[in-house]
């Protein structure tokens, strides 16, 4: 305790640089935008959990995921795509499996670059290796294994969980779906309004050697009665797979032969996990998906912007998470070259702008994530867009004019198209979603799209959303 009181005069004689809460993608990538673009910055990283390079998760945090061409566009701009991909596997293939049947849907296409499948501690942990490479210990310090607790806009400090005040420049929430960072914009920020929300179903992961009735190069989904199985490979020909279930948790209170047997019958595919994946399910609690949507990304006065899940988050849902993370280190990196003085706070320069390109984004994903429309529309708009994506694949060598648009999953995973015009796109299908969502898919309140402030007056998304918005649960 005497050594964090000491560190913590010492940290707080010497802090002033931008503080950046959480080093997940989002916030691994912003440290290197940051430090990158702006000579004089210094940059002090925390992260709740240790370093992933020491202690890999196990648990619902092992989970694997895909990055895309999204995300490898923003991974590329700053140089980190070879030092991420061999972390991973490069592949696009997909199966759906029916019993003992199953329907390949994706397939390696000659020259398309795949799908990146790596564990989310491989591509933290690649980030990390990077940012050490690259810049001194004097302009990164890396607090790994030390949340931030509170935060005060006011003052511009915040408290570690070791009761560290640290003062910041320029504070980044990167924190994902419970960020500290954003819970105090929505206590202390004028006009901040966000909504959190827990999807319906429950996971748990687990990870093994891939079984032999599966391609170990592939991503495979596979159905079964009142529960889904879905897998990512890793590296060394292990699966990560994700169990996933909407009611009733299935196996609760059945010995692990039971379980082995129950899944070996019902995904023949797959059979029966080895006894370490049983005591992985065993040892978890199940995990939850939530969505977040915020009114905004940036508090000027507090000097504090939102990235990723933190700001905006789909649940893993969409496969979109980690790729639209990415994608706002990307703009803000943009914003930074464009128009942002040495010296001058990061949030101040370009927070606004920032928000005014990020946060339609980040609200289009979550109405995205609304479809298929519920009820009678559903046959029709996924027969739509079965259709559709025939249609694209019989065109695609034809010009550009007469090629038909792809379907929204796969202009989600296989384009770059900004979330909203895939919005525009499909504006009817979207808005009989949205209209047939649940309550409890909406929030608790309207988040309209980020607008500009009017020379004398609030942001119109802000003046019009409900403050202290919030929902949990
Ligand atoms: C099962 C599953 C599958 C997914 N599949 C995909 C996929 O295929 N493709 C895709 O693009 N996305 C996917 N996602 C979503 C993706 O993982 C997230 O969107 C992505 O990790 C978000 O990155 P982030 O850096 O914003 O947040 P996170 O990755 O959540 O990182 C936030 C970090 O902040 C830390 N933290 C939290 N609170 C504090 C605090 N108070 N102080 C300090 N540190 C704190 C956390 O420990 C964490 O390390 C999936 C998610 C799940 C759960």
């Amino acid at each position: 305790m005497a050594a964090h009181f000491l560190l913590s005069l010492a940290y707080a004689a010497s802090s002033g640089g931008v503080v950046i809460s959480g080093a997940g993608p989002a916030g691994l990538l912003a440290a290197h935008a940051i430090l990158s673009c702006r000579p004089d910055a210094r940059v002090t990283v925390f992260d709740r959990r240790p370093d992933p390079r020491t202690a890999s998760s196990v648990g619902a945090r092992a989970y694997s995921l895909g990055i895309n061409v999204r995300g490898r566009t923003a991974l590329q701009h700053f140089g980190l795509w070879e030092a991420v991909a061999q972390r991973g596997v490069l592949s696009s293939k997909f199966f759906l499996h029916f019993g003992s049947r199953a329907l390949q849907l994706r397939a390696n296409q000659p020259g398309s670059v795949p799908t990146l499948l790596i564990s989310r501690d491989a591509l933290a942990a690649a980030l990390l290796d990077e940012l050490q490479a690259r810049h001194a210990p004097e302009r990164l310090q890396l607090r790994l294994g030390t949340a931030i607790q509170n935060v005060d806009l006011r003052l511009h400090q915040c408290t570690t969980a070791f009761g560290e005040v640290i003062g910041y420049t320029d504070l980044i929430g990167a924190d994902g779906v419970n960020s500290a960072v954003r819970g105090a914009m929505h206590e202390q920020a004028d006009g901040f309004a966000a909504s959190v929300c827990d999807l319906p179903g429950r996971y748990k992961v687990f990870v093994q050697p891939c079984p032999p009735g599966l391609d170990p190069l592939a991503v495979h989904a596979m159905g079964a009665k009142g529960y889904s199985l879905f897998s990512i490979p890793k590296r060394g020909n292990e699966l990560c797979t994700l169990l996933a279930w909407r009611d009733d948790e299935p196996f609760a209170g059945r010995a692990d032969h039971e379980i082995a047997a129950a899944i070996a019958t019902d995904v023949p595919k797959y059979g029966a996990p080895t006894l370490a994946a049983l005591a992985q399910l065993r040892a978890q609690q199940p995990s939850k998906a939530t969505t977040v949507r915020c009114s905004r990304y940036h508090d000027p006065r507090g000097r504090a912007l939102l990235l990723g899940d933190a700001a905006h988050s789909t649940g893993g849902t969409l496969g979109q998470g980690a790729n639209s993370a990415l994608l706002d280190v990307l703009a803000l990196d943009a914003l930074l070259r464009r128009g942002a003085p040495a010296g001058e706070s990061v949030v101040e320069a370009v927070g606004e702008a920032f928000s005014a390109a990020q946060q339609p984004e980040g609200l289009a994903l979550w109405q995205l994530l609304q479809l298929p429309p519920r009820g009678p529309l559903r046959l029709p708009y996924t027969v739509a867009q079965a259709a559709r994506g025939l249609a694209a694949s019989l065109t695609r060598a034809l010009p550009q004019p007469l090629r038909v648009r792809p379907p929204v999953q796969a202009l989600l995973s296989e384009s770059t198209t900004p979330f909203a015009q895939i919005v525009a796109l499909n504006r009817a299908w979207v808005d009989a979603a949205l209209r047939g969502a649940p309550a409890e898919r909406h929030g608790s309140g309207s988040i309209l799209p980020f607008a500009s402030p009017q020379p004398n007056g609030p942001p119109a998304a802000a003046a019009a959303a409900p403050t202290g918005t919030r929902k949990t649960g």
